[in-house]
């Protein structure tokens, strides 16, 4: 993800700001890390460059459990 899309990500639990911790960057991209929430502390991770913000609890499903696997 660009560096600039953290101007406009929120925690989507409470819709507050997120901090990047621990950053991978290759130029102007973030291929991983971690985006933490500045009032809840949610941690959502950053993994080949894409940001995961689903709620955890949606987070570790089984992918076969996901609409449009197979
Ligand atoms: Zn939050």
């Amino acid at each position: 993800m660009k560096s600039a899309l953290m101007e406009i990500l929120a925690c989507p639990a409470c819709k507050s700001k997120l901090n990047l911790e621990s950053p991978a960057r290759s130029g102007d991209d973030v291929v991983s890390g971690t985006l933490r929430c500045t009032k809840c502390g949610e941690a959502y991770p950053i993994k080949d460059g894409i940001p995961n913000l689903l709620p955890p609890e949606y987070r570790d499903r089984p992918a076969s459990s996901l609409p449009g696997a197979h």
